[in-house]
């Protein structure tokens, strides 16, 4: 049955305001919201377009010729995203994930990477600083991104199998480039390396063993990504998803499996080790199994919107207040007043919200606030 496309409405026009609450909230790193959740987490989007159309995320039907990305103006500039995550990391924050869109396709990436890297957290130590990329151009930039203070890479990958990789990226990339971008990045120290591995039942379910099979016993941490009803461009349907435990069983059959304990609260893996030592696997369930509970994550749009979920419909709008002279006090206190207003459970209501409405409306696109 061929796919179900749903035209793209264009959401990244409608912001909700960062306004300033009245009592300042001093950034201590105790920040809680609602839930008591504390912040930790902060994915920032440096671009909206990519050199990939992975159907599940930018199918090409809507992605084509004619889509309008962001101009330049309205992206965050390297400047302005390090003064944000400042104030983020002076709430509380831990670690900080670079993503897009394709993050590399960002001109000069490594000057902004260079900015993180001199950042403090709370406890006066540098930030975690990882990046999550499809690999294509991770040859090329493995080793300058590392010099910058990158430490470690998460890269894409969907299947070993050429033809089925070519096929769910849509541009014809081929699996060698992106295990080139691996093994530079291994090189380079980018270590311990992860690559995610969306699953979608029959399109790539073959290749959950050729690739357990290919990156046992090397150190790469490979997790397999449940196929997620982000954004509202990717048809997705239910049947569709393999969930976790049926990979874990499929591996397991082969591969005897033990659980481990998580390596961080919030973690949103599940970590299962090879009964004979041979390293481990993640198992990312956000459809079958919401973890909600401890989400300590906040996502900044390539241009400047704060999103308390990954579903939600609306972000606030911290540009306005960056390009309208707002003090660093001031954007600490409006980051803190939004955290301490966040409600956001969206992967434990799924069941019960219409598909399509999700947190209140059309959802915001994997690619503009990033995974
Ligand atoms: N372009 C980079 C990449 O592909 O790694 C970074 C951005 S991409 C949006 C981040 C992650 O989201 C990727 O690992 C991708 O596979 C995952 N992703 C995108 N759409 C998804 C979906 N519908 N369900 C599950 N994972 C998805
Ligand atoms: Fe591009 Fe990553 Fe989305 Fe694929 S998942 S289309 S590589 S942003
Ligand atoms: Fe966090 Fe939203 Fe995902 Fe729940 S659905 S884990 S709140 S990003």
């Amino acid at each position: 049955m061929a796919e179900r496309v749903i035209p793209l409405v264009d959401q990244r026009l409608a912001a909700l305001g960062a306004t300033l609450p009245a009592q300042p909230i001093a950034a201590t790193g105790l920040l809680a919201d609602t839930l008591g959740r504390p912040l930790r987490d902060l994915r920032i989007s440096v671009t909206d377009r990519c050199n990939f159309r992975c159907s599940y995320c930018m199918p090409k039907e809507v992605f084509d010729k004619d889509y309008q990305y962001l101009p330049h103006a309205s992206l965050l500039s390297f400047e302005e995203i390090t003064r944000t995550a400042r104030q983020f990391l002076a709430h509380g924050v831990h670690k900080i994930r670079l993503t897009g869109g394709e993050p590399l396709l960002r001109k000069n990436l490594e000057i902004l990477v260079g900015q993180l890297a001199a950042l403090r957290t709370v406890d006066g130590t540098p930030p975690e600083l990882t990046l999550t990329t499809n690999g294509s151009l991770l040859a090329r930039k493995a080793r300058v991104l590392k010099e910058a203070g990158l430490q470690r890479v998460t890269v894409s990958l969907d299947g070993l199998d050429d033809e089925i990789f070519r096929r769910m990226n849509d541009v014809d990339f081929p699996v060698a480039e992106v295990l080139d971008g691996i093994a530079a990045a291994r090189a380079a120290g980018l270590g311990p390396i992860k690559v995610n591995m969306v699953v979608k039942r029959g399109t790539n379910e073959d290749q959950i063993l050729p690739m357990a099979r290919h990156f046992r016993g090397t150190g790469v941490v490979l997790r397999f990504i449940e196929y997620m009803d982000v954004g509202a461009t990717n048809g997705w349907r239910m049947d569709e998803v393999l969930p976790s435990a049926a990979v874990r069983d499929i591996i397991h059959a082969e591969f005897p499996l033990v659980q481990l304990a998580p390596s961080a609260p919030g973690e949103t893996a599940e970590r299962w080790g090879y009964a004979d030592g041979q390293g481990e696997i993640g198992l990312i369930s956000s459809v079958t199994q919401a973890f909600c509970g401890d989400c300590n994550r906040a996502r900044l749009s390539t241009e400047g919107k704060l999103y308390l979920c990954l579903f939600a419909s609306n972000g606030y709008d911290l540009r306005a207040l960056l390009r309208g002279g707002a003090s660093d006090a001031e954007l600490a206190s409006a980051i803190g007043h939004i955290w301490q207003g966040r409600g956001d459970r969206y992967s434990e209501l799924r069941s019960t919200l219409a598909a399509d409405t999700g947190t209140g409306g059309r959802r915001v696109e994997m690619s503009y606030i990033g995974g």
